[in-house]
């Protein structure tokens, strides 16, 4: 490996470097995000417990409203009989026994409606035990997830400080100015400043480059950049970077 090889390699790796940092740091990102997902799972399943409570409640309501309003057909209906016991005359005599018919009718529909609301009385509360069941399983699920996810994040933020301080060892190792362009690319070429040309195409933009000037990146003797994409080329052929390469790319796996 030649001294220019050498420089590569490192240029390389601090690429390979750059490119961890940029998972971890997502990784870190997604922690909260995944939290907040599991409190609005949490939040959603406890609304709907809430709502189903309210519905429960304004049933029963309506229920005791109409067993009172049956109370108040019986006692009318008490009252038209004891009046009837006094009426002379057939014609009135007919109307009372209608009023009572009627109010019989009223009673009873109420009595058929109250039947009806205890049927769904129940079926709220069996729904109700099972919302409350699945909102405390949840609980749980999310409160053991969490402690996960932070822990996870511990993990990250040590692969972090482990990748920085990596960083700042090619970082040290390479020239100023060769840094300087390195860092401008990587800020303007979307996280990604070296390419690998392999059989005369920059496998960052896929443009062929100049035979001439690909002759010339083989030679690896001097810094290069990509006509169409202005990256820092290097041969990606050459055997040596590529023995870099499945040594970083292994070291990611890790
Ligand atoms: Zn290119």
């Amino acid at each position: 490996m030649n001294s220019f090889e050498a420089k590569m390699k490192i240029l390389i790796d601090l690429q390979d470097c750059d490119t961890r940092i940029r998972e971890v740091q997502r990784k870190i990102e997604e922690g909260p995000i995944r939290i907040r997902a599991l409190k609005d799972g949490l939040r959603d399943v406890a609304e709907e417990e809430r709502e189903g409570a309210d519905q429960l409640e304004a049933i029963k309501r309506k229920r005791r409203q109409l067993e009172q309003d049956i109370d108040d057909f019986e006692t009318r209906i008490e009252k038209s009989k004891i009046k009837l016991s006094n009426i002379k005359s057939n014609k009135e005599y007919q109307a009372a026994l209608k009023e009572i018919d009627e109010l019989g009718a009223q009673k009873s529909l109420s009595e058929d409606r109250v039947l009806e609301l205890m049927e769904e009385i129940e079926r709220l509360e069996k729904r109700s035990v099972i919302l409350r069941e699945k909102r405390v399983a949840m609980e749980k699920e999310a409160d053991l997830e969490e402690k996960k996810i932070e822990k996870e994040m511990e993990v990250f933020q040590n692969t972090l400080d482990e990748l920085e301080r990596e960083r700042e060892h090619y970082c040290q190792a390479i020239d100023r100015d060769l840094l300087e362009k390195y860092n401008f690319l990587m800020k303007h070429k979307g996280g990604f400043a070296v390419s690998p040309v392999v059989r005369g195409v920059c496998q960052s933009c896929h443009m062929g480059i100049p035979p001439q000037k690909f002759n010339e990146l083989k030679r690896c003797d001097m810094l290069m950049t990509c006509p169409h994409c202005s990256r820092i080329i290097y041969w990606g052929e050459n055997e040596r970077f590529r023995f870099v390469a499945a040594e970083s790319n292994a070291g990611m796996s890790e």
